[in-house]
């Protein structure tokens, strides 16, 4: 008997079936004795609608009406599961974000949780009742309606989990594990038994949707034993474990890719000091989170300066820099949407070389061209063309040996 958090995807709850199936898998769960919070995520599509909806309305819509907006969809799949289960005979109760007291910043559509009181959750879990909890919505302190960004609903089930002390957070999603990459992309992916928080935590921040980045900084945070695992199959998923022990690592574990980023150049820029803090304070003051820089140096006292921006910031940060092009004397800006980062990620590479090298050889081979490079001690990144991104995972898939035989 365990208190367990159980969350549910997009594609997990797609259609009125689906619910049904989530439904079953619930009530066995709790037929076992165990005590069960479920989050939801919308439907598939739904939130996408949503938006679509909301752009149809206004150019730019107000992002605190846009999460009064988009909090629907989770507040639909919440209320159906519930129903559901009640017609089964199921003590079930669906809440809110507001209602199960997660409590937010005021970042409108990209809201952090500050704090969850989960006192009402535990109440009725006290009463032996199958909570479930509209996931991706909290609520900032003066009671207006947030959402955690896209993915956000892994986020609210660890941080509930975190909350309620939970055993154990058990992510259901469309695939059955955590990969070496994308098993969408890469059909010689490998599902991994375990995965580190640490690494998970790379995988996520440059890409690896199955969970969400902020998710797995509250797993490392408050110690939550994350699963992930099919919601359509029983087969072993994947844990995310805090610390691990296991002597012999690979160098690379995984290979990821993000097309969520798009390139922005300014062009001979004045070598002087205090221009690269102009460049970066508008930005900054926007709200928008530059990602790789790189400054190459020409003779003449003038640089370019290449940065990524988030693709939704991408006409609002080039905008800025035409402004600031202009006063600072910068020849000109350019843009680029179409591009994509590709990664290797691995804890073995802190203490071995070579890496990088294999990694451009690889993509040379393929005739990929490489844009801009950054590394970390754990990861290499190269930024390609969009269209070679799934080209390039595989090809580094294959040449780090993650291929399954
Ligand atoms: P959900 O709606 O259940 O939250 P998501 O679409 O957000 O599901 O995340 C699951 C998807 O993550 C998979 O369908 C897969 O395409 C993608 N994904 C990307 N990288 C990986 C990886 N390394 N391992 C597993 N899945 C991955
Ligand atoms: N429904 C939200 C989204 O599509 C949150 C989630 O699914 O995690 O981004
Ligand atoms: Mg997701």
């Amino acid at each position: 008997m365990a208190l367990i958090v159980q969350k549910f995807g997009g594609t997990s709850v797609a259609n009125p079936e689906r619910i049904q199936n989530v439904a079953k898998r619930v009530a066995k769960t709790f037929d076992q004795g165990n005590d069960l919070v479920i989050i939801l995520s919308a439907m598939a599509g739904v939130t996408d609608s949503l938006i679509s909806l909301a752009y149809k309305m206004s150019e730019s819509p107000e992002t605190r009406e846009l999460d009064v907006l988009l909090a629907t969809g989770e507040q639909t799949t919440a209320a159906l599961l519930s129903m559901t289960l009640r017609s089964m005979n199921y003590p079930a109760m669906s809440l809110l974000g507001f209602q199960a007291e997660v409590v937010t910043d005021g970042n409108y559509c990209n809201a952090r949780i500050l704090d969850i009181g989960a006192g009402r959750i535990k109440d009725l879990l006290k009463e032996r009742n199958i909570v479930v909890v509209a996931g991706f919505q909290g609520c900032d302190p003066d009671g207006n309606i947030t959402t955690l960004g896209r993915g956000g609903s892994d986020t609210s089930a660890v941080a509930i989990a975190a909350a309620i002390k939970a055993d154990v957070c058990e992510i259901f999603t469309d695939v059955d594990g955590v990969y070496t990459a994308d098993p969408n992309v890469c059909s010689k992916a490998r599902k991994l038994d375990k995965i580190s928080c640490e690494e998970m935590l790379e995988m996520a921040s440059l890409g690896a949707k199955v969970l969400h980045l902020r998710s797995v900084e509250f797993a490392l945070k408050h110690n939550v034993p994350v699963y992930v695992r099919s919601s359509f199959n029983e087969e072993e998923g994947t844990m995310v474990v805090n610390g691990d022990h296991d002597m012999e690592r690979p160098v690379v574990s995984g290979i990821t890719y993000n097309k969520n980023e798009a390139r922005i150049t300014l062009k001979k820029v004045p070598d002087q000091p205090g221009i690269a803090a102009k460049i970066f304070a508008r930005i900054a003051d926007a709200n928008i989170n530059v990602d790789m820089i790189i400054q190459n140096t020409r003779s003449g006292g003038e640089t370019d300066l290449t940065f990524t921006v988030p693709k939704v910031d991408f006409k609002k940060a080039l905008n800025i820099e035409k402004q600031v092009a202009e006063e600072i004397g910068a020849e000109k800006v350019l843009g680029d949407e179409s591009i994509a980062k590709v990664s290797v990620t691995g804890i073995g590479m802190k203490s071995h070389s070579g890496v990088a090298s294999k990694m451009f050889s690889a993509l040379a081979a393929e005739n990929i061209n490489i844009a801009m490079i950054s590394t970390s001690e754990i990861r290499i990144s190269c930024v390609v063309e969009e269209k070679k991104a799934e080209l390039a995972v595989r090809t580094l898939h294959t040449a780090f040996g993650l291929d399954k035989e």
